[in-house]
Order: C-alpha cells, then sequence, then structure tokens
C-alpha cells in the first residue's frame, strides 16, 4: 500500500492505491491544470489561506472555473489531518481542466512523505547550476499565454532542467532570463541576504510569486530585516552574503555552490532558516511582529 492519503473534492477520503484519473483526463494528455504543494505539519497544512489564494490566481490565469474555497480547505485541511500529526508531510492540491470528453475539472488532494532529497537540501544546502530559461524579463507582461505567474501542471522542462543539473552532480537550479537576470528555481524562489537586507527578483520578471517568500518577508521586516524586490544578476549572487532557494516543503535550501564555484558560508544561516520556520508557522490573520 503506498505511503500516501487521498482525498477528493467531494470530501471523501479515498484509497490511494485505486486509480482515480480517466486516461484522457486533460492534466495526463496535455498537462492542463495547476497545483499548490504545501507543508503539513503537526497535522495542519501550513499557509493554506496563500495557497488557496495562489491556486485561485492560476485557475483563473487558465481559464479555469473559480475554484469554491470552502470546499478546497475542509478538503486540504481534512487531508492533513488524515496524514497525522506524527510526521511532516507534503501536501499537493491538484485542478486540472477535467477529461477532454467533457464534464468536471478534476480535483484532489494528496499526502505523501517528505522525500530524503528535501531533508537533506535542508540539512546540507544544495549545489547549483545557471542555466537559460530562455526568455526575457518583459515576457511575462507582453505574452499572457505563457502562464508565467501560474503554478501549472506543466512542469516537463523545469524536471528536465533539475535532471540536466544532475549530470553535472548539482541537485538544483536557478534559471536565467535572456538578459542575464536571476529568475527563480524550477520549483523554488531566490532570496539573497547582503547584510540584514533580503532581496529576490521581482514577480513582474515572469516568476511565480511564492508564498514561502512572501510570508519570510512579512515576519523578517519586523525583525529589523530590510525587504526588497530588485532586479539581480548572477554576479550578485556570488557576491551576497548568503543565497538560498525558499519554497513551501523545503522551506530553506542554503545554496553552497554556483556553476561549481563555492560560496562562503552565509553569516546569518542559522537566523535565516529560524527565520523561514516562523513564517511558515505564523498564520495569515495574525500580525507578522507579534
Ligand atoms: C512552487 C514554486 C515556487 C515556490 O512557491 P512556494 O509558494 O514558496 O512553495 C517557486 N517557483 C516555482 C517555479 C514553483 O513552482
Amino acid at each position: 500500500m503506498s505511503d500516501q492519503v487521498l482525498v477528493t473534492l467531494d470530501h471523501k477520503v479515498r484509497d490511494a492505491d485505486v486509480p482515480l484519473l480517466h486516461a484522457d483526463d486533460l492534466a495526463v494528455v496535455r498537462g492542463d491544470g495547476v497545483f499548490e504543494t504545501l507543508l503539513v505539519r503537526g497535522g495542519r497544512a501550513l499557509k493554506l489561506e496563500p495557497h488557496l489564494t495562489r491556486l485561485v490566481a492560476s485557475a483563473r490565469a487558465l481559464g479555469l472555473s473559480n475554484p469554491d474555497l470552502d470546499e478546497w480547505r475542509l478538503a486540504a485541511e481534512m487531508a492533513a489531518e488524515e496524514w497525522g500529526a506524527e510526521r511532516e508531510g507534503a501536501l499537493r492540491l491538484v485542478l486540472s481542466r477535467g477529461r477532454e470528453s467533457g464534464g468536471d475539472e478534476t480535483a484532489f488532494a494528496t499526502v505523501g512523505p517528505v522525500s530524503e532529497r528535501i531533508l537533506e537540501a535542508r540539512r546540507d544546502g544544495v549545489s547549483v547550476l545557471m542555466l537559460a530559461r530562455g526568455y526575457s524579463v518583459d515576457l511575462s507582461a507582453s505574452a499572457p499565454w505563457q502562464l508565467l505567474g501560474a503554478k501549472t501542471l506543466s512542469y516537463a522542462t523545469n524536471m528536465a532542467a533539475l535532471r540536466y543539473a544532475a549530470t553535472f552532480g548539482a541537485e538544483d537550479v536557478i534559471f536565467v532570463s535572456s538578459e542575464g537576470n536571476v529568475l527563480e528555481g524550477p520549483r523554488s524562489t531566490v532570496v539573497i541576504t547582503r547584510g540584514k537586507t533580503l532581496l529576490t527578483p521581482p514577480p513582474e520578471h515572469g516568476i511565480l510569486p511564492g508564498t514561502t517568500q512572501q510570508a519570510l518577508y512579512e515576519v523578517a521586516s519586523g525583525k529589523g530585516f530590510r525587504c526588497e524586490y530588485a532586479a539581480l544578476r548572477p554576479a550578485d549572487l556570488i557576491t551576497a552574503d548568503g543565497v538560498w532557494l525558499i519554497s513551501s516543503v523545503t522551506t530553506a535550501a542554503r545554496v553552497r555552490k554556483i556553476d561549481g564555484l563555492v560560496l562562503p558560508a552565509a553569516p546569518l544561516a542559522d537566523e535565516i532558516v529560524a527565520l523561514v520556520d516562523l513564517a511558515i508557522e505564523t498564520t495569515g490573520t495574525e500580525s507578522a511582529a507579534v
């Protein structure tokens, strides 16, 4: 039996070993849908509201019907609770356009274990390659069909970039735009530190707005950090005090090598990790300064 929880949007806990999708589901044949990935801790889905908000934005970008937030919230909470409080889990919310032959959209939530790769990235950091994304930072505004700000199910190129990096012994990737600006990781946001300033590329540059980065900014700005959005070049990463890949399930992975160049130990590394942890535990309604 697979180590997985499956909940459908009709709020039924299903047997995760029983097939759920039809062979003509547009998620399967076109990658036509959107998703979210959340960390489950203590039987709770962390930062559920910002993830639901982004799910709605992604669905809108693809012209899917407006997700019913109450239904999704309940399904996510059920899945997290069913997973239990003993260990962390990775919760995925998936919404596809449904079957090619018509009918309703396909919607479900799963929880599985946090992988060994993720535990290693948290503990040891990651070595990354900078790879060409192939588009300009201007594309997002002029080409909405590129879906650059949406978390879509079309991740084949993201996964291919990670496999390419792996052939060079790197565990992760930082994408660079055609004019040489730093964009994001295939599944994470790039944040750098310069003293007590945090910097990340602006979402208008065609990157996904990260819920974890946003939560970090809310908490860090109440703790004496300046939090800024700025165009970053690869040289800014090399000369930064610390470079981080930030995301919901991995939380914070320190970049220790870029294109083979070893970065010095980040001075505030422990503080950044603690801040990300605090940020994801803070619920949306609490003030970050409390
Ligand atoms: C999911 C993802 C992120 C991180 O978003 P979080 O909300 O922090 O998990 C960043 N970039 C890409 C491309 C992603 O798919």
